[in-house]
């Protein structure tokens, strides 16, 4: 992905350098410059990461798991702030952020998905989230195009999705408007002085100097020998692991008629979804697997999503298949993310946030401006205090 015109020069010393452009440092790098702070943004792919493989869902409620209620009022907390955010992103950047705000359907293929589905809504009930039960009947009366052999669903009407390619450029658009200067080079490790962060070493040997380095490189955060914190003590360095997602694009003609909402389900016990952008184009997702760095996309997983995708909603197999996409989620041992200063005087982390980062963006970006600003945080950040792994290190088996 592009964004506006980058300069070659070397860096002018800043307040604070940003690495990593993908949804998360793009939003803090804006929400940071918005507030008068002199901001760097290094990254030589910006967007390009995990952001660009995302189907954008804003969907803490059907996310929510067990032993996880933490991160749901996190989400839930971002999912609140979504349409204040949104709007600020296009009035600031000038630019369009197609967002879906029709209920989401949840479904199930079997006996057992729907059984499955109904412990999910116990659940969901449980933490007083609103679901709607649906018959299969009524779910295709509001989704017409699902498949006549579902077992039944559930409704959620807050969950709703936003296209995060178009999102990031907007991001990255009220950043560079926001005077946040880009920074078009691979982060090699930070600088400390005295016992603090003076800066960020760049690969090809300059120094940026900035008294606060955020570290927003995504599943590229953990890694302790050539990544953004390399040189640092490995206590310093996150344990963030690559979790590989791979998504299927397909684009048909816009149409009244075409998928109007996010159709997410499971298929004999996989998960699997469907998220329509409005204009024709559908993002089929997401596999999961442990693969280290590799980003390739096997012919199994693209296989396994096609046959999950049209068993929900037949007709996407008239679509045509444009783009076959894996990305690195950036998991953490708890699956939530790391946002706030680390034991390092100036290293800030904005990381970790797995499936959910496009949806905790928002919340992200203004913890992470309050923090260097010194303004009132976001309740319940605490949570997610880098330092509750202090100690665990990096230096994971993570395959190159
Ligand atoms: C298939 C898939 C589907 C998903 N669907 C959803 C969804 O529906 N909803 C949702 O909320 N989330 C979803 N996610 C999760 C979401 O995409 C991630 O949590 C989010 O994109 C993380 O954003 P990030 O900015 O932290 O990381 P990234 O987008 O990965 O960005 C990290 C950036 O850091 C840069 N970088 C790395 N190392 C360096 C370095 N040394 N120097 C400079 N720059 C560096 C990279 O170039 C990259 O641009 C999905 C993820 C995947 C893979």
């Amino acid at each position: 992905m592009t964004h506006a015109r980058v300069d070659r020069t070397p860096p002018a010393a800043c307040d604070v350098a940003v690495v990593g452009a993908g949804v998360i440092g793009s939003a803090v790098a804006w929400r940071v410059a918005e507030r008068g702070l002199r901001v760097a943004l290094v990254d030589d792919h910006p967007g390009c990461g995990a952001s660009y493989a995302a189907a954008g869902m804003l969907a803490p409620v059907a996310e929510a798991s067990y032993g996880e209620e933490a991160l749901l009022r996190l989400c839930l907390e971002s999912a609140r702030r979504y349409p204040a955010f949104l709007a600020e992103a296009r009035a600031a950047s000038g630019l369009a952020v197609p967002h879906q705000t029709r209920a989401t359907l949840v479904v199930a293929t079997d006996d057992d998905d729907l059984r499955a589905l109904l412990v999910l809504h116990r659940y969901q009930d449980e933490l007083g989230l609103s679901v709607r039960r649906l018959t299969a009947r009524d779910c295709r009366r509001l989704e017409p195009l699902l498949s006549p052999r579902l077992r039944g669903g559930l409704a959620v009407d807050g969950d709703h999705a936003v296209d995060p390619r178009a999102l990031v450029r907007a991001l990255l658009a009220a950043a560079v408007r926001a005077g946040v200067r880009p920074v078009p080079h691979r982060a090699a490790g930070v600088v400390v002085t005295d016992g603090a962060v003076a800066g960020v070493r760049l690969a090809d040997g300059s120094e940026l100097t900035a008294g606060t380095v955020v570290v927003a490189a995504g599943a590229w955060s953990g890694r302790a020998a050539d990544g953004p914190l390399s040189g640092l003590s490995t206590d310093l360095v996150p344990p963030v692991r690559p979790v590989q997602g791979a998504v299927l694009r397909l684009r048909g003609r816009p149409a009244p008629d075409g998928l109007a909402r996010t159709v997410r389900g499971w298929v004999h016990g996989s998960p699997v979804y469907a998220v329509p952008y409005g204009d024709g184009r559908v993002v089929v997702g997401a596999t999961s697997e442990e693969r280290g760095f590799d980003t390739r996309v096997t012919a199994g997983a693209a296989h396994a999503l096609l046959r999950d995708a049209l068993t929900l909603v037949p007709s996407l197999g008239e679509l045509e298949l444009v783009e076959t996409t894996a990305r690195l989620r950036p998991c953490t041992p708890d699956n939530a993310p790391l946002i706030g200063a680390t034991a390092l005087p100036g290293l800030v982390l904005a990381t970790g946030h797995y499936r959910n980062g496009v949806l905790l963006a928002a919340v992200t970006a203004d913890a992470v401006s309050a923090l260097l600003t010194g303004e009132p945080s976001p309740d319940g950040m605490d949570a997610f205090c880098p330092r509750r792994f202090a100690g665990a290190g990096a230096d994971q088996e993570v395959p190159a």
